[in-house]
């Protein structure tokens, strides 16, 4: 039977998605639209505005006026709490709705939105709650006097303006959360741009956000592509701020771009995070599991912090690569809202001719164990891709180093603790990391030395309070934390004399 979600869509009730400007929902002034087609099946899902450039010039004046006006950059932070803590309620009321909405935008399946925590809908949630618990406690220092003189030396955060949020398109839950959450906690408004392969879900938070009570103007949303859309907002001349996440060479783009008005700059981007499996790991088959789990399932492999590398002892090689062969082959295709379905499609076309690259890149280079190939029959006209675990790999192979952003584990051998810590280090990336032991010291001792932004030992999770973001050139900045609420202000120092002395 053909795989349709025509159905899903009437139901979900989907509409045009238009842009918000100023609190009025409108089409772009240009009249051009974007026709989303779904991955898993190729079908016309909606249609979208496209932004201008005049339509992002108005969306960063609104942004910017409303800014100036005080209404949320100046409000009481009691306001700011209130409204962050009724939008993280209303997420939680509208889970089941947004969850439909995401599998009807990227085809990612309602078994894992529902189910794994750092992509559900209650993730985002606590990420505006987390921030709201930020937001009266953004306080400066006052210091001691350091010369002559009786006076005040003090520092106070204050909102950075207006901030430029681009999403991609794969964890718009809490992708969305972890920009706009603290953002809004700052004081700052924000011009947003959601990825053009995952738009209506980004729409619906925005409507709730509205519904929550949040000003006109304190959040603009434009969409459409990265070119012109976002390129538009990159460069434009006040936006005091981008935040980004997405691919290394997009965030690479913004930097030069930006460095005009030098812009204040927050990076988000790609990965190729090792799982590091010892001899002594509590359970190999569990480490299989979750490694190979991370590659595969729910997002097939498009997780920016997906360990696509497994760095594997040689005593529990053979055991480790077994139990991986298992659970890819255990690992289920097709409508996102089947109750039984596990994974998705890539996310179009081109992703999809690129990852069958590297696949043949793969079998050139290192030994297939599985995989390899797109998948057919019913499953022929959408984007899917088999599980696929390369054996035998060099760290120094393309599929080693390049993030593939598929359903790809590259699996190398070690020897001693020491060549696996070289290995893991020896990327240009340093996103996240998997210590896999049950001697505690080790776990520790290898944490330590990895040059990566999040470790998991013996587990990974993305935690609201938890920093998260990459060394080297996985971005710039973390996500999560105080650091992050503090990443959308500015520092300013007061100093005043306190006798007629020192005027
Ligand atoms: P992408 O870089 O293609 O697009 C991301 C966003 O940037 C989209 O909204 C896109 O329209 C926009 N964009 C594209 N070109 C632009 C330009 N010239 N100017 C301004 N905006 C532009 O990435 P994607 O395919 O949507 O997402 C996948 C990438 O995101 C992967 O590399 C993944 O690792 C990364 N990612 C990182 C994290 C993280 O937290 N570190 C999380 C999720 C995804």
């Amino acid at each position: 039977m053909t795989l349709t979600v025509q159905p899903h869509r009437e139901s979900v009730g989907l509409k045009t998605g238009q842009l918000l400007v100023d609190g009025q929902w409108g089409p772009g002034s240009g009249g051009g639209t974007w026709t989303h087609r779904h991955p898993a099946t190729g079908e016309e899902i909606g249609e979208f505005a496209v932004a201008t450039a005049a339509d992002v010039d108005a969306a960063v004046e609104s942004a910017r006026r409303a800014f100036d006006s005080g209404a949320w950059s100046n409000s009481r932070a009691g306001v700011r709490i209130k409204l962050l803590h009724r939008y993280a309620d209303l997420l939680r009321e509208h889970a089941e709705e947004l969850r439909s909405l995401q599998a009807l935008d990227n085809s990612v399946p309602l078994s894992f939105s529902g189910n794994i925590y750092a992509t559900s809908v209650e993730a985002a949630a606590d990420v505006f709650d987390h921030h709201a618990g930020w937001v009266d406690k953004l306080g400066g220092q006052t210091l001691p006097p350091y010369q002559g003189g009786d006076h005040l030396a003090m520092t106070f955060r204050e909102p950075i303006g207006v901030v430029a949020a681009i999403l991609p398109w794969n964890a718009p839950f809490l992708l969305f959360a972890q920009k706009v959450a603290p953002a809004l906690g700052a004081g700052c408004t924000i011009v947003l741009k959601p990825s053009e392969y995952c738009t209506f879900t980004v729409l619906r938070m925005v409507e709730l956000l509205t519904e929550a009570g949040l000003p006109p103007g304190t959040l603009n949303v434009v969409t459409g592509p990265g070119d012109p859309v976002g390129e538009a907002l990159i460069t434009h001349r006040d936006v005091d701020k981008i935040s980004f996440t997405g691919s290394r060479g997009v965030g690479k783009h913004i930097v030069e771009a930006s460095a005009g008005t030098l812009k204040r700059v927050s990076l988000e981007l790609g990965g190729k995070s090792p799982a590091l499996v010892f001899a002594d790991a509590p359970n190999v088959g569990l480490a299989a599991a979750t490694t190979i789990g991370a590659v595969t399932m729910g997002l097939s492999g498009q997780a920016c912090v997906a360990n696509t590398r497994a760095l594997v002892h040689r005593e529990v090689y053979d055991e480790f690569i077994a139990a991986a062969q298992g659970m890819a082959a255990a690992i289920t295709y097709g409508d996102p809202f089947d109750p039984g379905v596990l994974s998705c499609p890539l996310i179009n076309e081109r992703q999809l001719d690129r990852v069958l690259g590297y696949i043949e890149q793969g079998k050139r280079e290192a030994r297939l164990v599985t995989g390899g190939e797109r998948l057919g029959g019913d499953l022929a006209a959408g984007n899917f891709v088999a599980p696929t675990i390369f054996a035998d790999v060099a760290n120094d192979a393309t599929i080693a180093q390049e993030e593939i952003f598929g359903p790809v584990l590259a699996v190398v051998p070690f020897s001693d603790e020491d060549e696996a810590v070289r290995l893991a280090n020896d990327t240009e990336y340093g996103l996240g990391a998997s210590v896999f032991s049950a001697d505690a010291q080790r776990a520790f001792r290898v944490s330590r030395k990895l040059k990566a932004g999040t470790i998991g030992v013996n587990g990974f999770q993305i935690e609201p309070h938890l920093p998260f973001g990459g060394f080297k050139q996985s971005g710039l900045g973390r996500e999560g934390g105080l650091s992050a609420i503090e990443a959308y202000t500015e520092l300013k120092s007061v100093f005043m004399p306190l006798t007629d002395e020192l005027m």
